[in-house]
């Protein structure tokens, strides 16, 4: 099937039809149309002269016929606004080769050749930052997905594996540390200033996993010691002047390496693993063969400006670009479509990894947290796709919340089905038939059903079909009798109308009213549209548990009582349960306020039931902060809009800040005494001192809504005498929502403490454009104009405009003053760099789902995009497929 159906045709959509220089469509690129490459290139040597104005490349491929592909004696190379300098085969230089749009075309008519090319590109003037750019006087790449077509011509996907050897010389005041993929080999002086260095990365890689960097940069050393007994040489690289907010992220290295042997038997396998720090870098972080490129965001951290979420954060992406190594660069992906295989099972990986650190229950509320807010909204609306799409136009619009976090869901509920134990059979068998190869989620299906004895016939759907699926839940009870009737619905999505069912693995208990307990906890398979399971032993109706540890990326429609809710939000074993049930009760409370259907009385007992709850979780002394933190937090408002068909994003944000301050109110000693309590704890990085400040934040959060003026004074309090970030911050972004003199003095007196601090700028902003504040639109619109904000740093654009999305008083401003802003953003950003432009369309792509008078606006938006006369492949597939 096609999920990015055509986009519009002209007769469709008049002004698009009257734009005068439309660039061709972009083709459709679809799954089934893959074949192998003609040509293998076991090896490529690479020679860069850096300049960062001009660098030239001379690249040389050994190529030799594919004996696994059709014929052809055309070698197609991809490039990217690049021009053949030269291009040399066997030694004598050539003039008969083509163009063909972007790609070069050489004739070969042997079975082997040597094929040099040079190519001059201008880094500095790369503002798309794929390929080699110029950052802050330093060369550095990114090249996932096709970032290598912009350095040299070649056959850039990523079933070509090659061997890399890189010679790179450049000035040496310039650039007195140049990098790459894999061991140094040789260094040396060229004369006139220069000095050059090799590196042999001696592991075949597609080209998406090369890396270098050249600039001046100092390392923290450390080293590393494998389960072979093989010393591996550490450096994380920054700025000078950066080296003493690195330790947390080369502590989280070593524990990444050390956890991959323990938890899969992964060894790491060169003499040196380098991470640079680069501050204008699209993607969080990226897992080139022994040289990870990262967002400084992710490596950067001491107490005084970063959060405690900046340190989990960091330790998250480290182990996953780290966890790479083998679920990506040993085993790759045989075509983007495959994605998913690399990105869920790393996002797996990481997560379980994360879990083991700190606290295994808050690790996974957090993950199914963004789950939910991002993934679900994406899985409902017109840009959804499965995990392993079958068509794309840019890839770059695929690295999305569903092939990541849903492909990771996916991954686990095999894990789940198999068991701890058996997966790691089975993920052991897919590494040990796969290394080296370019592989397909099929083949980790495979694996895992040999390895893990598990029939994942029926399974594979989650591969291919595209929805949340709704699981309706009844649970009826006639003499000791419990049934439990299932069903499930997989809702039609783009392309996909209908859907067959899926294995949708549940946990579940069942518990006794008198005692609080359960007999045990049980898996069941829902696989059919229609089951029902029985279950004896019971003389009064139970309380139903189920999707206990969020088993299934589902949502669940359970007819409960209140007070079974109640009862599960105090007494539930599993966590995460306790969390669902308390959510449960506030989804089901507001969804009966916005709809309507509530009487003052029935709202009433709601909220009653909401506030007996939450002082439960106050009051109970067998809780950890860190859980009790996550109970507390409202569902989000994006989460609530999932749950209406139509949603009006005002009525949602002041029912549930109506809830809130309710709540403020009727437990203000509570929340008060937990924050005074809270702010006598030590500030200590464990988890008691995390708990600790993540409660203090959400009492403040509940004070601000009920009681104003006190929280503004508890506010600046903790602000003034916070010694950390996390409290300076939850204390800073209480008073920005807040009409308080407060509120000018300390975002005033945070600029000028971290001015010059990039990362903790980019708080500055943030906190402000997602802040409650009535008048956030004319905030955000008079911080675009900040000396300190510029459109060329993806961290400072995200920063301001992508919590904005999020505002339901300034994005969802009923003048559409809000959509324009971000519409004219998408316009002002493409030229510059798409791949950020396009990642705020879809925020305006939900307007299906959002009111008749808002709708209107946020889709007349979109169509003033399409309309624009140029515009990026990224941005125009997103624009297109959001109206389609
Ligand atoms: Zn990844």
């Amino acid at each position: 099937m096609d999920i990015a159906r055509t986009p519009a045709t002209p007769d469709g959509n008049p002004e698009m039809a009257d734009a005068p220089h439309r660039p061709a469509e972009p083709p459709l690129i679809r799954r089934e149309d893959y074949k192998p490459f003609p040509w293998r290139v076991p090896e490529v040597s690479l020679d860069f002269r850096l300049g960062l104005s001009k660098t030239r490349i001379r690249s040389t491929l050994l190529v030799e016929r594919n004996p696994d592909a059709e014929g052809s004696t055309v070698l197609r190379l991809n490039g990217d606004e690049l021009s053949p300098v030269e291009v040399v085969v066997d030694g004598q230089a050539i003039n008969s080769w083509a163009m063909d749009g972007d790609d070069l075309c050489v004739t070969l008519p042997g079975e082997r050749h040597e094929v040099e090319i040079v190519t001059e590109i201008d880094p500095a003037a790369n503002s798309k930052l794929m390929g080699l750019y110029a950052s802050n006087g330093m060369l550095c790449t990114q090249c996932e997905a096709e970032g290598f077509r912009r350095i040299t011509f070649f056959p850039d996907r990523p079933d070509v594996l090659s061997t890399y050897k890189v010679r790179m010389e450049g000035p040496k005041d310039q650039f007195p540390v140049l990098l790459s993929n894999g061991n140094e080999v040789a260094t040396g002086e060229a004369g006139d200033g220069a000095h050059w260095a090799e590196w042999h990365d001696p592991w075949p890689k597609p080209s998406y996993l090369f890396a270098l960097v050249a600039g001046d940069l100092v390392a923290n050393r450390d080293s590393f010691t494998t389960m072979s007994g093989r010393k591996v040489d550490l450096g994380i690289w920054v700025r000078d002047g950066d080296l003493e907010r690195t330790g947390h992220a080369m502590e989280s290295l070593k524990h990444s390496m050390k956890w991959d042997e323990d938890t899969f038997g992964r060894e790491y396998d060169l003499d040196t693993f380098n991470i640079v720090a680069v501050s204008d870098f699209n993607m969080g972080a990226m897992e080139n063969k022994g040289l990870n490129i990262f967002n400084t965001k992710y490596i950067l951290a001491d107490t005084e400006t970063a959060t405690d979420g900046d340190y989990d954060g960091i330790e998250a992406v480290i182990g996953h670009e780290y966890f790479h190594n083998w679920s990506g660069d040993r085993v790759t992906c045989r075509d983007w479509f495959q994605l998913s295989l690399k990105e869920g099972f790393t996002v797996l990986r990481d997560q379980l990894f994360s879990a083991d650190m700190g606290s295994e229950p808050v690790k996974r509320i957090e993950d199914v947290r963004v789950l939910r807010s991002v993934q679900f909204p994406e899985d409902s609306g017109p840009l959804a796709h499965p995990i392993r799409p079958d068509s794309y136009q840019e890839i770059s619009n695929f690295y999305t919340a569903t092939v990541y976090n849903k492909g990771a869901e996916v991954i686990r509920m095999m894990r789940t089905m198999a068991g701890p134990e058996r997966f790691r059979k089975g993920t052991d068998l897919y590494f040990a038939s796969h290394d080296g190869e370019a592989a397909t989620c099929e083949d980790f299906v495979q694996a895992i059903e040999q390895g893990a004895g598990l029939d994942l016939e029926q399974f594979r759907l989650w591969y291919s079909q595209a929805g949340t699926p709704k699981v309706s839940v009844m649970l009826e009870h006639s003499g000791d009798t419990a049934t439990l009737n299932l069903s499930q619905a997989v809702p039609p999505t783009p392309g996909q109308p209908d859907k067959k069912p899926m294995p949708i693995p549940l946990r579940l208990a069942l518990f006794d009213r008198e005692t609080g307990q359960h007999h045990g906890e049980q898996l069941v398979t829902l696989s059919k549209a229609q089951q029902s399971f029985s279950f004896t032993g019971f003389a009064s109706p139970p309380v139903l548990s189920i999707n206990r540890d969020f088993s299934a990326p589902v949502s669940i429609e359970r007819e409960a009582a209140n007070e079974d809710l109640v009862f599960l939000a105090a007494h539930d074993d599993d966590p995460f349960a306790r969390y669902e049930a308390m959510q449960d009760l506030v989804v089901r409370h507001m969804c009966g306020l916005l709809s309507g259907s509530l009487d003052d009385q029935a709202r009433d007992a709601g909220r009653e039931a909401i506030g007996t709850a939450f002082a439960a979780v106050l009051a109970d002394g067998q809780l950890d902060d860190l859980m009790r933190g996550e109970l507390l937090i409202l569902p989000g408002e994006t989460y609530l809009a999932e749950q209406m068909l139509v949603a009006d994003p005002a009525a949602i944000r002041a029912e549930r800040e109506g809830l809130k301050a309710w709540l403020g109110t009727t437990l203000e000693g509570e929340f008060a005494a937990l924050h005074a309590r809270a702010s006598k704890a030590p500030s200590t990085r464990d988890a008691a001192g995390k708990g600790a400040r993540k409660v203090k934040a959400q009492a403040l959060a509940y004070l601000a809504a009920g009681v104003p003026e006190r929280a503004a004074e508890m506010a600046a309090a903790q602000y003034d005498a916070a010694d950390n970030m996390t409290d300076r911050q939850g204390a800073l972004m209480v008073l920005a929502s807040l009409q308080t003199p407060e509120r000018t003095h300390k975002l005033l007196d945070f600029y000028h403490r971290f001015q010059g601090n990039a990362l903790v700028i980019d708080k500055w902003f943030a906190i402000q454009a997602s802040s409650l504040h009535p008048s956030v639109l004319e905030q955000v619109k008079a911080l675009a104009e900040h000396p300190d904000f510029t459109l060329k740093n993806p961290n400072r654009v995200r920063s301001l405009y992508m919590p904005f999305t999020g505002t339901a008083q300034g994005f969802h401003a009923a003048s559409g003053e809000g959509y324009r802003l971000i519409a004219d953003l998408i316009l002002a950003l493409d030229p510059l760099n798409p791949q950020t432009a396009a990642r705020f369309v879809p925020p305006l792509g939900r307007w299906r789902r959002i009111e008749a008078g808002r709708a209107m606006l946020m889709r007349g938006e979109l169509e003033r995009i399409a309309a624009a006369p140029k515009l990026s492949r990224d941005t125009y597939e997103q624009v297109t497929r959001s109206l389609g």
